[in-house]
């Protein structure tokens, strides 16, 4: 079923998903299944399967030269929404990313997507490589999460890249998109991020999930800025708990999101990260309990494995 089919018959009823990462290279499926089976007690009707980008390492010959090798460490978002599929029976929603693809390999993928019968994808850009500092399209690639919207709703239109294909199969995607209740660091301004994330909504997308954040008034006031330039596709708030102290310097250097005062000061005050854990769960079960009472219509975790901390969350909530 598609993401927004969940939110229309959820009859009021506060839905929660998972968004979980393919194990690196090397690792089984069994890891997710580990992770994900505890969490089938809260019955997400789906779950998030992130995608990761190739990353350049620079590997030392005999001769003594480096050779640039591109690796992808965590493959297999795909095979997971599938193997997810096929075990839980609910839904799975691959992150499909522009880095690092044709527009051609994308369709290759969609079509793939539509031959398992999924259903969801949730389309983003990704960002620059490591090491690079800005983000930069393969040749033939898709720059921007708009293309990406683009080619979607094309192809469920049956309209494929090559143009000899008459009546082509139409898929029948629900698309998802990444919204910024603190903006994307690139954008300008909030203006102009608000009138891009619009100009993928008016391009096909069926629903926003945001970046994490962790005071809900930012939420609050995202929605209300959207629905004033007539964006009115369902918001879905992305959430975490803190868990380490180190991550109040990280996450804002990685995400690009404020901590609020309140929150610093408790973990500040901590003496070690299990007791910043403690604040970082009680917290996120706050902020969960608020969106819920506000009338988000799912929470969308993002579980960075520790599903552990996730489940206590969930637990207080539901
Ligand atoms: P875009 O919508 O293309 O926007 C990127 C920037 O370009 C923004 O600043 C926007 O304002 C600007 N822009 C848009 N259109 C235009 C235009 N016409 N002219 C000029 N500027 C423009 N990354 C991964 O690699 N894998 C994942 O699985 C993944 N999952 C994510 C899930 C969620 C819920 C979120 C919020 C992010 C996720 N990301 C993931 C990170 C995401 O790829 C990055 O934040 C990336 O930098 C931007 O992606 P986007 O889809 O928002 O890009």
């Amino acid at each position: 079923m598609k993401v927004t089919d969940y939110f229309k018959h959820a009859n009021g009823k506060l839905l929660v998903s998972f968004e979980v990462l393919p194990p690196l290279k090397g690792g089984g499926m069994q890891s997710i299944f580990d992770m994900l089976d505890p969490l089938m007690e809260f019955k997400p009707p789906f779950i998030d399967v992130t995608y990761h980008r190739e990353e350049y390492l620079y590997k030392e010959t005999p001769e003594g030269f480096y050779e640039k090798t591109a690796i992808r460490k965590r493959p297999g978002t795909v095979g997971i929404c599938a193997s997810i599929i096929h075990r839980y029976g609910v839904d799975a929603v691959p992150h499909l990313i522009c880095g690092g693809f044709t527009k051609s390999e994308t369709e290759d993928v969609l079509i793939d997507l539509n031959f398992l019968n999924i259903k969801n994808v949730l389309a983003l850009r990704g960002d620059a490589r490591k090491f690079e500092v800005k983000f930069s399209p393969e040749p033939g690639g898709n720059a921007s999460a708009l293309e990406l919207v683009q080619q979607i709703n094309s192809m469920n239109q049956g309209i494929y890249l090559d143009s000899n294909i008459v009546n082509g199969n139409k898929s029948d995607f629900c698309v998802g998109i990444a919204g910024y209740p603190e903006k994307h660091y690139e954008a300008p301004n909030m203006e102009l991020d608000l009138q891009f994330t619009k100009a993928k909504v008016d391009a096909g997308a069926h629903y926003i999930v945001t970046q994490m954040f962790f005071d809900n008034q930012r939420y609050f006031e995202y929605i209300d800025k959207c629905n004033k330039i007539g964006i009115n596709v369902p918001i879905v708030p992305g959430i975490k708990p803190l868990t380490k102290k180190a991550q109040l310097t990280s996450i804002p250097r990685q995400f690009y999101i404020n901590m609020p005062s309140d929150l610093v000061n408790a973990v500040m005050k901590c003496k070690n990260d299990d007791e910043v854990k403690l604040v970082g769960i009680e917290w996120c079960i706050a902020q969960s309990k608020e969106l819920k009472e506000k009338g988000a219509p799912c929470l969308h975790y993002y579980t960075m494995g520790d599903v552990k901390t996730i489940s206590k969350i969930v637990e207080a909530v539901y």
